[in-house]
């Protein structure tokens, strides 16, 4: 008997990442092709039904159930529809979903970037028997995605789930959302910036001060630490409280049971994550404190696609 396989796709402003995954996570392949966001999204939906096909045919004995497709910008679920997305401009309100379950003959679901990110260590990595998550992305923005009960959660619109704009101070900085005191405006790239920048006024000998200001990454900062720089170690503390103080918003609404952290900054580690964790702590209600745990992403960038094919595999009611 054939194999039921999902396929996932990760729609990315470079890259279109496209594996085959079994119900229970296993990447049988995986590929890229590139996106080339200056054709018609339907050429790349086209060339990305050719890769499957032909990632099937390398495969033996499986049989195509589903396709899951995650991908950055805003989206409607129900209709599969991608409205738009900052980094590929020319695709405006694309079908995504009609037109690849046409070339496929199987049903597909769509839904955003951060949202498939967080059903693939829900199902698969960090956030494995939990029922109650909360996947935040940590980058130049904030991402999130909550899985409720068991079940993706997205609103009543598709428009949930956005921790990054969780308000952690009602003066606060100016957040990229136009919006003051967002967790995004401290946490994200450019709030971790900023601190550094503030920062060097206190610490004029830190190794952060010989890095050109243009240039600096959160990746330097976390190899400062490293090396016992004051500055970096005072900045990650700071980032981490500003993330732990903004979960206990969640922890104490939703009374979540996981809380993973993803995206290119967590990868400063317990730099972050440890006072992250602690602040969560300290500032949750007694009750939904105490159970709550932080956890480091699992899955790298392999993340979306498996969670694209979850999500797929969940829909067709084969979990
Ligand atoms: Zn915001």
């Amino acid at each position: 008997m054939k194999e039921h396989v999902y396929a996932g796709i990760d729609v990315g402003g470079t890259f279109v990442k496209i594996g085959l995954v079994t119900k229970d996570g296993e990447v049988l392949s995986k590929t890229q092709i590139p996106s080339q966001i200056d054709q018609p999204a339907k050429n790349m939906l086209k060339r990305a039904a050719q890769t499957i096909h032909d990632l099937l045919k390398a495969q033996k004995n499986c049989k195509l159930k589903g396709v899951g497709i995650g991908t950055a910008g805003a989206v409607n679920v129900d209709e599969g529809i991608l409205y738009e997305a900052p980094n590929m401009p020319d695709w405006k309100n694309e079908p995504f979903g009609e037109i690849l379950s046409d070339l496929l003959g199987v049903p597909v679901v769509l839904d955003n970037d951060a949202n498939v990110a967080a059903w693939g260590e829900y199902a698969y990595g960090a956030g494995r028997g939990s029922k109650y998550m909360l996947m935040v992305t940590l980058g130049t923005g904030v991402g999130g995605g909550l899985v409720l009960d068991g079940k993706p959660f997205r609103g009543a619109i598709d428009a949930g789930g956005e921790f990054g704009h969780v308000k952690l101070d009602f003066n606060g900085w100016v957040c990229a959302c136009g919006c003051k005191g967002c967790v995004e405006a401290y946490v994200g790239t450019r709030g971790i910036l900023r601190q550094v920048r503030e920062g060097l006024k206190k610490y004029p000998d830190s190794l952060l001060s010989k890095v050109n200001p243009e240039n600096i990454m959160p990746v330097d900062v976390s190899m400062a630490a490293n090396e016992g720089d004051a500055l970096a170690i005072e900045v990650l503390r700071q980032t981490g409280e500003y993330l732990g103080y903004s979960l206990a918003n969640v922890v104490n609404l939703l009374n979540i049971q996981r809380v993973v952290v993803g995206g290119g900054v967590a990868k400063a580690g317990d730099w972050i994550l440890k006072p992250a964790f602690d602040a969560m702590k300290a500032d949750s209600m007694r009750v939904p404190g105490e159970i709550v745990d932080l956890l480091p992403a699992e899955l790298g960038n392999s993340a979306g696609l498996v969670g694209a094919a979850w999500l797929s595999a969940f829909r067709s009611g084969d979990l």
